[in-house]
């Protein structure tokens, strides 16, 4: 089993859906060497987000989670995130630090959102390469090739970007200290990384269940839903952030007694989404005037189509 993540595959008709948790692994590396104990370190995790979304592949889609832990290094920050005060000699390629660099969260964390250093030491250069080539290469791999496979199968892909937020935000989050969250907040990157009908389509979906919903407040979304999304071509990404009250103790980490409902309207979410993408796949299909290969055999009832390519097994 690769170290970096787990992938499940569809286990029924598949739909062009792909879903990616980068924050909710919980093996720590041996050589991770923080100064922090390990009950500390897992306030970064997105706990049992890979959980709350595992009936996605009973709908057709595809669900990658990571299995290390954030705080080691973060699948969700470009390469070039590096903070240079963490490192005992020059980082040898290009570095552009972000903002999440200056909160202490970029490709390598320098602090949790407390505040509290990571470390008590400077990390060697050959040290923050492993974990890029064991680690933060292979996630991202894994999600752009499920996401390939779907868009080369159907001309269009959806992906949803899975996290987990604090109930309040902390000193260090990104609207400052304090700030009670919504249930979900679902971030497009101001429009940027999807189409906007599939933003309200998940905003509707979880409203209607009752839920309160944000839209890029606080959170935008990062690298997962940037890299590798291009809705001018049909590849959608979406972050949508859960609140953690919702489902756990934030104190002790244990699930709470909203975990199964939660993981039940979940599962009725992705249900609709892998509805959404199917559907949408075949107009997107339509309106370029050009056929992808499916695996369901129904008729389009377009009479002189030719659907013979309908056959094809990948
Ligand atoms: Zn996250």
């Amino acid at each position: 089993m690769n170290p970096a993540f787990t992938i499940a595959k569809p286990e029924s008709a598949r739909v062009p859906l792909v879903l990616d948790s980068p924050h909710s692994g919980t093996d720590y590396p041996e050589d991770f060497r923080p100064a922090v104990s390990r009950e500390v370190l897992r306030a970064a995790e997105d706990s049992y987000v890979d959980e709350l979304y595992e009936a996605a592949p009973s709908f057709g889609a595809t669900l990658i989670a990571a299995r290390f832990p954030r705080s080691y290094i973060d699948p969700n920050r470009s390469l070039l995130d590096i903070d240079a005060s963490l490192l005992d000699a020059p980082w040898p390629g290009p570095a552009i630090p972000s903002r999440k660099t200056q909160l202490g969260c970029g490709l390598i964390w320098r602090a949790l959102d407390s505040g509290q250093p990571l470390y008590a030491r400077k990390l060697s250069i050959d040290e923050v390469k492993q974990r890029i080539v064991r680690y933060h290469q292979p996630y991202q791999r894994a999600v752009k090739d499920a996401l390939d496979e779907a868009y080369d199968h159907f001309g269009a892909v959806w992906h949803i970007n899975c996290h987990s937020m604090q109930a309040v935000s902390d000193a260090f989050s990104e609207e400052g200290p304090g700030k009670p969250r919504a249930d979900f907040v679902l971030g497009d990157r101001d429009g940027t990384t999807c189409e906007p009908a599939f933003t309200a389509f998940v905003a509707d979906t979880l409203k209607a269940m009752g839920y309160s919903v944000k839209i890029n407040d606080p959170y935008k979304g990062v690298e997962l839903v940037r890299a590798f999304s291009d809705p001018a071509a049909g590849r959608h990404s979406l972050q949508v952030e859960v609140n953690r009250r919702l489902y756990m103790e934030e104190r002790t980490r244990e699930k709470n007694a909203g975990f199964a409902k939660l993981k039940r309207d979940i599962a009725t979410l992705v249900n609709k989404v892998a509805a959404y993408a199917a559907q949408r796949s075949h107009e997107c299909a339509h309106e370029h005037g050009h056929h992808h290969h499916h695996d369901h055999d129904h008729d389009h009832g377009h009479p002189g189509h030719d659907h013979s390519h309908h056959d094809h097994k990948h």
